[in-house]
């Protein structure tokens, strides 16, 4: 298959996340920080998942990488598509449940509040359960094995860092009420873990 059909879902995907974001990012900055937990692992982190994310978006924009290209098929195109796509709703739920109380790093806002419904009820981390069937999907329809993980790599790691610190500091401001909402839901998929 010509590797241009992948170029185009790539940068669909990514205009699509970055979309989906956009609007939350800029009404989140106005609600001021009560407190943040952001260390310089957090930070180092973050910023290698940046480099994750674009790191396809050069590959779709130029010929970076083409030692590393490899012929795109048809089922893992088709796989890939789906984990996008799945990904990208779930992204764009989790932000609307989520509203003001999104950070893009481990903070408090002021008036935070604990959100348990919606896309919340059953897992407590859908938006990383987002991101991570996002990155599934890039590595699948993306052609190439540099490109293609690059962001799954990055957020995995800043995710393995992230998650008990994120519940952590839920369970200092929230106390007993974090508590039993961890009691009764998983981390990222429901029923499993
Ligand atoms: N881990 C969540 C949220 C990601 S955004 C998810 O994957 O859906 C990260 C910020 O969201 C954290 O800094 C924290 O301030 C906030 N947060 C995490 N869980 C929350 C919840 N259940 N209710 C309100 N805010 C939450």
């Amino acid at each position: 298959m010509d590797p241009w059909i992948a170029k185009a879902v790539v940068a669909a995907a990514s205009v699509a996340l970055v979309a989906i974001r956009a609007p939350h990012g800029q009404r989140s900055r106005k609600v001021a920080v009560a407190r943040s937990c952001r260390g310089g692992r957090e930070t180092a982190l973050l910023t290698l998942a940046w480099a994750g994310f674009f790191v396809p978006l050069v590959w779709v924009a130029s010929p970076w990488l083409p030692f590393a290209d490899y012929p795109l098929r048809g089922g893992p195109l088709v796989a890939g598509v789906a984990c996008y796509a799945s990904g990208l709703w779930l992204f764009f739920r989790s932000h609307a449940d989520l509203g003001t109380s999104w950070s893009i790093t481990l903070e408090i806002r002021e008036q935070h509040r604990l959100v348990t419904d919606g896309v919340y009820r059953r897992i407590r981390h859908p938006m990383y359960s987002a991101l991570l069937l996002y990155s599934v999907g890039q590595a699948l329809a993306l052609p190439n094995w540099v490109a293609g993980p690059s962001y799954l790599v990055a957020f995995g790691l800043l995710l393995a860092s992230r998650l008990a610190a994120e519940e952590r500091m839920m369970l200092e401001r929230f106390g007993d009420d974090y508590a039993s909402y961890m009691a009764r839901t998983k981390r990222l998929v429901p029923g499993v873990w």
